[in-house]
């Protein structure tokens, strides 16, 4: 880390806005300001950049308060064919030095990153220049004679390589799968078929992953076209939809979608294919820029926010013969990697389809997008496309625990893959209560029509486990059932009952089947898996209500203490507070004292005092048994001594309803898909492991049930490890200015 703190950065957002550009331009200035860095915003880009005079100006911490619920970017983005060009270069070198920045935290597209590498590569020569010119000193071009930046990715495409997710990408989603939910249920209610056009011109991210959330039918991508063919069997396809007890058609296509000859296939051209040989009324949505709209998901908020604090970090530890890095989210982590060798191989993925080398292409995009890929088509199609196992089996698919937003998700992929691999599967309505009472039917393909979109659970869950009494009875129905493999999708309950049938298995035989749990659970706390399914909508939905909350509460001097769930986990609360800028969060993990009350008060006392109008805090519903919400509200409110009000906001079931996320749909869906393969796999060694499933820095992992208890924390029900425990300093760097700093 440099550590002349005279040093000046600056930050822009350019090209294509996105979703999440503000959260990323708040964490890059409050970063800098906590290391005593000075920070310009560059506004409108680089053509600010190129313009100069007030559109190159510092910013305070207040200054990019509020933002983070905000669409688009505040300090405005453009194109600017000016910057193409040296002489706009040199204006723009001319413009920064007037200011001393020589660091520069670029947002935007692989073009916007191209434009600033050759920026810095340019440097030296545009400086000489302005010195030849008599536009700046000697002794300036002496202190800045290198450029450093560093590229954070701002697209809703999610088209780069290096990084998992890039600024925007989740929002666009969120609106597409918002489009396509309202969509399926008109098209429902009239049986028609709809064409739903995405962006992506050269990334099929936002259409495939929009088709899987949405539960359609057919998706058109750039990066595998459709095979020669693809008129007849898509029209198959949707007919045996149909017949299959589907009452519509979606079709999703990316605006670059190509056939294999690289010709376009415009969603138009799908209408009318589908008008001419199904004669079904057929309408087409284009979504346009609307994907670019509305509010930033918690998703974007929060990693917004992570890779703009690591980019400073970054940019201030570079120096001038370092690789400039782009900072972005690779296996649920920041990562840094370097920049040009990102978007040449973000350049290679787009040559390739223009090449019409689609395989290569694919395997550029990565694994996980292939095997998305072909989860989807195996969904999609009805009936089952491979020949059926020479034995088929009976899976049985159940609900355990408190309800998740993701389990009809969870079980609709489960059920359709099951059948795809030629099973037979069976839900369970009820729970374990179900299981005792025999309410097992079988499920066909059409049964779980609809489900992908669905909150709530169609099978029901409980919170009521088997007692040690009971467990004959769970013996019996196995048996009686032919139930040859258990898929429970659940919390914490039913990792519990899983544990238990393991270790009873030499009592009771009909246990020896391969048993399998998925992380269902809003509150997170689940062995093996960072993420569990109905986190995230959770999450947005305690972001939302906190948006409301704050807008409700900008006419007064108001203190609110909010209650999140999570039990003994302090994810939610901790993840709420990244995303919606809390001041101060109260977590289970890390209990609260008298001390810690008494220093929030005087702190609350001191910003009311020097003019702030809100202060919000986020308490865990289990952050401490004796300093409940109502004590904490008192106490602040008696000792605020009418500077301020407090009021309570208890969020309750609003956090467990609402429809999934598409996040919690996508993800349901992937570790369903392995549930399958593992019990199919597991079936044919003739094997019968215990194991839990979940995603552990971005990969699937399944590890065995019987070692549960070595990674938890059985008093609090949470793992041992908690990845997220480590994004608590940047929460609370983004919450106040550091004491030493500015
Ligand atoms: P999006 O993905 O939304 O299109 P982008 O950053 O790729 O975003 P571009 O229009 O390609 O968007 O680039 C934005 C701006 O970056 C351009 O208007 C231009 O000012 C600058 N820029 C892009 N490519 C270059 C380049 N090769 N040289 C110099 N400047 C460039």
């Amino acid at each position: 880390m440099v550590s002349n703190l005279s040093i000046s950065i600056g930050v822009l957002t350019s090209g294509g806005d996105a979703q999440g550009m503000n959260a990323a331009v708040r964490a890059v200035v409050r970063s800098a300001l906590n290391l005593g860095v000075a920070v310009h915003a560059i506004f409108e880009g680089y053509q600010g950049m190129v313009d100069g005079g007030d559109r190159i100006r510092s910013l305070s911490w207040d200054d990019v308060g509020s933002i983070l619920h905000r669409g688009g970017t505040i300090i405005g983005t453009a194109r600017c064919p000016v910057f193409r060009e040296r002489e706009g270069r040199l204006a723009a070198a001319r413009n920064l030095l007037r200011h001393g920045i020589d660091r520069l935290v670029v947002i935007g597209g692989d073009g916007s990153l191209t434009g600033a590498n050759l920026f810095r590569q340019e440097w030296a020569s545009l400086v000489a220049e302005l010195v030849e010119r008599g536009d700046i000193d000697e002794l300036t071009a002496q202190r800045h004679s290198a450029l450093m930046i560093t590229g954070l990715v701002g697209s809703i495409d999610n088209d780069m390589v290096g990084t998992d997710m890039t600024i925007g990408a989740d929002s666009a989603l969120h609106r597409i799968v918002e489009a396509i939910d309202a969509i399926t249920s008109t098209a429902a209610s009239h049986q028609r078929t709809f064409v739903v056009e995405v962006m992506g011109r050269h990334c099929g991210y936002l259409a495939l992953m929009s088709a899987i959330a949405g539960g359609a039918d057919y998706v058109l991508i750039p990066e595998s076209p459709p095979s020669e063919n693809w008129e007849q069997e898509m029209c198959d396809l949707l007919r045996n939809g149909r017949a299959a007890g589907r009452r519509d058609s979606i079709v999703v296509v990316a605006e670059g979608a190509c056939d294999n000859a690289g010709g376009p296939i415009s969603s138009d051209r799908v209408r009318q294919v589908l008008q001419d040989r199904l004669g079904e009324d057929t309408r087409v949505t284009i979504l346009g820029h609307v994907q670019r709209g509305g509010t930033p998901s918690a998703f974007d908020r929060c990693m917004s926010t992570l890779v703009g604090h690591a980019a400073v970090q970054e940019l201030l530890s570079a120096t001038p013969t370092s690789e400039p890095q782009m900072v972005g989210m690779r296996y649920n982590r920041v990562r840094q990697a370097p920049l040009m060798q990102c978007v040449e191989q973000t350049h290679a993925v787009a040559r390739k389809i223009a090449e019409h080398d689609y395989a290569k292409a694919m395997e550029l995009r990565g694994s996980s997008f292939t095997e998305m890929f072909q989860t989807f088509k195996a969904m999609a199609g009805a009936p089952p496309s491979v020949i059926p196992p020479a034995r088929p089996r009976r899976l049985a698919v159940l609900h355990g625990g408190g309800l998740a937003p993701g389990m009809n998700t969870a079980a609709r992929a489960a059920v359709r893959l099951g059948l795809d691999r030629g099973h037979t599967m069976l839900g369970v309505r009820g729970s374990f209560e179900g299981l005792l009472a025999g309410r097992i039917e079988e499920l066909s393909w059409g049964d779980v029509e609809g489900w992908a979109a669905m909150g709530g659970a169609e099978l029901g869950t409980t919170r009521q486990a088997p007692t040690v009494e009971q467990l004959y009875t769970v013996a019996r129905a196995l048996e009686t059932y032919r139930i040859d493999g258990l898929l429970i999708i659940g919390g914490w309950l039913a990792y519990r009952v899983a544990h238990n049938l393991y270790s009873e298995r030499e009592r009771y035989p009909a246990f020896k089947i391969p048993i399998i749990c998925l992380p269902a659970s809003i509150d997170n706390n689940l062995p093996g898996s960072e993420l569990s399914i109905g986190a995230d909508t959770a999450l947005n939905a305690i972001v939302e209500a906190l948006d409301r909350i704050k807008q409700s509460a900008i006419a007064a001097r108001r203190c609110f203490v909010v209650e999140v769930m999570g039990r003994h986990c302090g994810y939610l609360a901790l993840m709420s507070g990244l995303a919606s800028g809390a001041e101060r969060i109260y977590l289970p993990e890390e209990g609260v004292s008298l001390k810690d009350l008494q220093a929030d008060v005087e702190r609350m006392i001191e910003g009311f005092h020097g003019g702030r109008r809100f202060y919000l805090t986020i308490r865990n519903e289990r952050a401490n048994a004796q300093y409940t919400t109502d004590f904490m509200c008192r106490l602040f409110e008696e000792e605020g001594h009418g500077l301020f009000d407090v009021r309570q906001a208890i969020l309750g079931h609003v956090q467990q309803g609402g429809n999934p996320s598409p996040f919690d749909r996508v993800l349901a869906t992937r570790l369903a898909a392995h549930c399958i393969d593992f019990l199919t796999r597991e079936l044919e060694r003739g094997s019968a492991a215990g194991a839990y499933i979940g995603l552990v820095e971005g990969k699937v992992m399944i590890s065995p049930i019987n070692r549960m208890h070595d990674v938890v924390d059985l008093e609090h029900r949470r793992p041992t490890e908690q990845w997220w425990m480590d994004l608590r300093p940047v929460m609370l760097g983004m919450a106040r200015p550091a004491a030493d700093a500015v």
